[in-house]
């Protein structure tokens, strides 16, 4: 735009007494009013804008004429009118894409506007033309919507980009107020945001914000926009420039960062370069019911154990100073629940490229399973080694026959080095004597069955040769069945202490019976000397000691048999033997003991039994004896024979006595298990009794189990097989 020379104003007046003669013209002309609303436009003016000619009177320029308007001709009427100084400009116009050469006189009441139209730029103001065309260029290359808006909001210029969008021509909305353009006007909201920023931007402040704008293509598009003012000479706003940048992928991107975000179990928040943390993402709501506002700055602090609070903050400060990584755990209250549960929190600065913080972003994961688990893993391995460094049990690894690792304590029982063990010359099958390889086998049997074995006594031969009494047991490791754990007890002392036991016990047996001998012998003596003396009565009341007398030396018989028993001594016989006979005797000889009691004996039994009639003998006298003992208050011990399809033949004694409570009912048959209960233990015995009776009948292949009902009674039942294998 260049200043012409001063000249007068051209009277309206007189302009208007000719208008058919300014219809004439090849120009374009237009008259003005201080506001640009056009008051007079000849037939050309109509023609260019493609209007009709009596409808422009009364609208603005800037509304009607999109093919005119450029914010260097709104720019121009403006200091036209303002001036009153005539102007003459030139400008390409996009929408006809034609150079318009304008001439704009005052007049009285605004401005005369004299457009010419050329398909190349005149002579005129060359350099001009060229920034006019630059600044096109430039306008046209930039990816971001931009338009310029009168004060008011009207849009002068727009670039091609955001018109291709929403596949507008440019002239249906240069004129149009930006607020009612199609992108704007889909919402009264959005619409609303943006008038008040161009009512703000036009007051003379940049406003930005960021909007959801809706070209017709139906297409959402997120915008961040900028709308900065233009001042002219005196400092009013003269025009506004309106960028809208598409932001949409950043947004979407940021959307479904925020839902991945909430969706990972982890907790995520993000810190500003002082450390106040200023998100927390919605898991971590959820778990501390803290929403993100109340969490910001330090307040997230709140929801950590209150012994964790200060040290974590501590550590927090001194990452967020250094500028370096921040790794914690610390334990974070449920919200819900109240309970703590321990988490492990990482935070990372995020720099630039230049290496400046731009913000911190941390996470939380909750370790608390692990940490059990790894406490739990801790607290294993403790024990095991504590386990594998007692001195007191052996115990070795073992796989196949080979011992692949052990305790010091078993090498030291075994006399081994760690060498051996190492050279893998320790055998556990060779350190067993052959004497113990059936109890051995019967042991794996059961290991192979249920994964463990009970303890069991035998001996490994030492190193030198020697035997060691242990007491062995084992389990199978359950991740890898072919490795056996074993534990392994020195047994020495306990066999030792048995060994004397036992001595003493025959010792004692021997030293008890010969003077019982010669006691029986005494009283037979006497009583056969009184009764020769015609003391009746006398020799009566000595008959009465043969009773406890015959008690004595059942108990003495116990007691050698028992260490025979256990010595492996006590010697079997095979010979025929007739149980019902068999049983009527015990019956009759127990008769004449008992005075409270009936014995019945009810059933037969096959003739062709094979057994060892003493032991047998014993095994029934022990039962009935029994029967009697532990059930004071009962009349009656009945003993039935019955016989199973020609193969078994099973002997039941039955008392209506005290009866015996599960859990004793497997210990009975144990050497010297005597019941721990005060009433029992009243009655008189020395637990010897069912230990022999079930040695025997095991020798008889036979089995032993009893049935109780407390308070009741118990029976026992004898099963022995008829056809006895060798
Ligand atoms: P004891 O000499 O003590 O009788 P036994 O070996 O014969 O020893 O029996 C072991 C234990 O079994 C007894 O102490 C007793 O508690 C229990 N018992 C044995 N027989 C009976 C029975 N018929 N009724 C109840 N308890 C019995």
């Amino acid at each position: 735009m260049c200043n012409e020379e001063q000249t007068t104003s051209a009277p309206l007046a007189s302009h208007l007494e000719f208008p058919s003669l300014l219809d004439t013209l090849p120009d374009a002309v237009i008259f003005l009013d201080a506001t640009a609303t056009i008051q007079y436009a000849n037939a050309r003016a109509a023609t260019m804008v493609a209007a009709k000619q009596h409808e422009l009177p009364g609208t603005t320029l800037w509304q009607c004429a999109p093919q005119l308007v450029t914010t260097t001709l709104y720019q121009a009427v403006l200091t036209a009118t303002r001036m009153r100084q005539p102007l003459q400009v030139e400008y390409h116009s996009p929408v006809t894409q034609t150079w318009l050469h304008v001439r704009l006189s005052p007049t009285s009441q605004g401005v005369a506007a004299f457009f010419s139209e050329d398909t190349e730029p005149t002579r005129l103001q060359n350099t001009l033309r060229q920034s006019e065309r630059r600044y096109q260029d430039l306008l046209e290359r930039i990816s971001d919507g931009v338009g310029i808006l009168t004060p008011e909001g009207l849009v002068l210029e727009i670039n091609q980009p955001p018109l291709t969008h929403a596949q507008v021509r440019r002239e249906e909305v240069v004129g149009k107020p930006l607020t009612q353009t199609p992108w704007w006007s889909y919402a009264p909201a959005t619409q609303e945001q943006l008038r008040a920023a161009i009512a703000q931007a036009s007051r003379g402040e940049t406003v930005r914000f960021e909007a959801r704008i809706c070209p017709p293509a139906g297409r959402f598009l997120e915008l961040t926009v900028a709308i900065t003012p233009q001042f002219d000479a005196n400092q009013q706003v003269e025009s506004l420039i309106f960028i809208g940048r598409d932001i949409t992928e950043r947004k979407q991107a940021e959307d479904a960062l925020h839902v991945l975000v909430d969706t990972i179990p982890q907790f995520v928040w993000i810190g500003r370069t002082d450390g106040y943390v200023e998100y927390h993402n919605q898991q971590w709501c959820n778990y501390t019911t803290m929403t993100s506002t109340q969490a910001e700055g330090n307040e997230w602090i709140q929801c950590l154990h209150p012994d964790d609070r200060q040290r974590t903050l501590d550590a927090w400060q001194t990452s967020v100073h250094a500028g370096t990584s921040y790794e914690m755990k610390y334990r974070l209250r449920n919200g819900t629940t109240g309970a703590y549960r321990w988490f492990l929190t990482r935070g990372m600065p995020h720099k630039d490229a230049q290496g400046m913080i731009l913000h911190w972003v941390g996470t939380c994961t909750d370790i608390s399973d692990r940490k059990h688990i790894e406490e739990t893993l801790c607290q294993n391995q403790e024990q095991a080694h504590a386990l594998l460094g007692s001195n007191m049990i052996g115990i070795f690894l073992a796989e196949g026959d080979e011992v692949v690792e052990a305790n010091d304590t078993f090498l030291r029982m075994t006399g081994y080095s760690r060498e051996d063990l190492h050279r893998r010359s320790m055998n556990w099958v060779g350190m067993t004597p052959p004497e113990y390889n059936t109890l051995t086998q019967q042991a794996h049997q059961e290991l192979a069955l249920h994964q463990y074995m009970m303890p069991y006594e035998k001996e490994y031969e030492r190193k030198d040769g020697s035997r060691l009494p242990i007491v062995v047991c084992a389990v199978i490791l359950q991740r890898n069945p072919l490795q056996i754990i074993n534990f392994v007890l020195d047994n020495s002392a306990h066999r030792e202490l048995e060994q004397r036991k036992d001595t003493f016990l025959s010792m004692a047996n021997h030293e008890l019976r010969t003077p019982l001998t010669a006691l029986k012998l005494q009283i037979q003596l006497a009583r056969a000397r009184l009764f020769r003396q015609g003391l009746h009565e006398e020799a009566a009341a000595l008959s009465r000691t043969e009773a406890p007398v015959k008690l004595l030396e059942r108990l003495i018989g116990e007691l050698l048999n028992g260490s025979k028993i256990q010595a492996g001594r006590l010697e079997y016989v095979q010979e025929p033997v007739d149980l019902r006979a068999l049983l009527d005797e015990v019956a009759q000889t127990m008769q004449q003991i008992s005075t409270t009691h009936t014995i019945v004996v009810r059933g037969s039994a096959p003739r062709t039994f094979m057994g060892d009639q003493d032991q047998l003998e014993h095994v029934f006298i022990n039962l009935i004896s029994n029967a009697i003992k532990y059930s004071p208050d009962a009349t009656m011990v009945e003993v039935d024979i019955s016989t199973a399809k020609e193969k078994t033949v099973t002997i039941s004694v039955r008392d209506h006595g005290i009866g015996i409570p599960q859990e004793q009912r497997e210990k009975i048959f144990e050497r010297f298990y005597r019941a721990p209960d005060v009433s029992r233990r009243a009655i008189p015995g020395l637990g010897m009794g069912l230990y022999i009776v079930a040695e025997i009948v095991k020798q008889h292949r036979g089995t032993i189990m009893v049935e109780c009902e407390m308070g009741k009674g118990s029976t026992f039942h004898v099963t022995l097989p008829l056809e006895r294998q060798t």
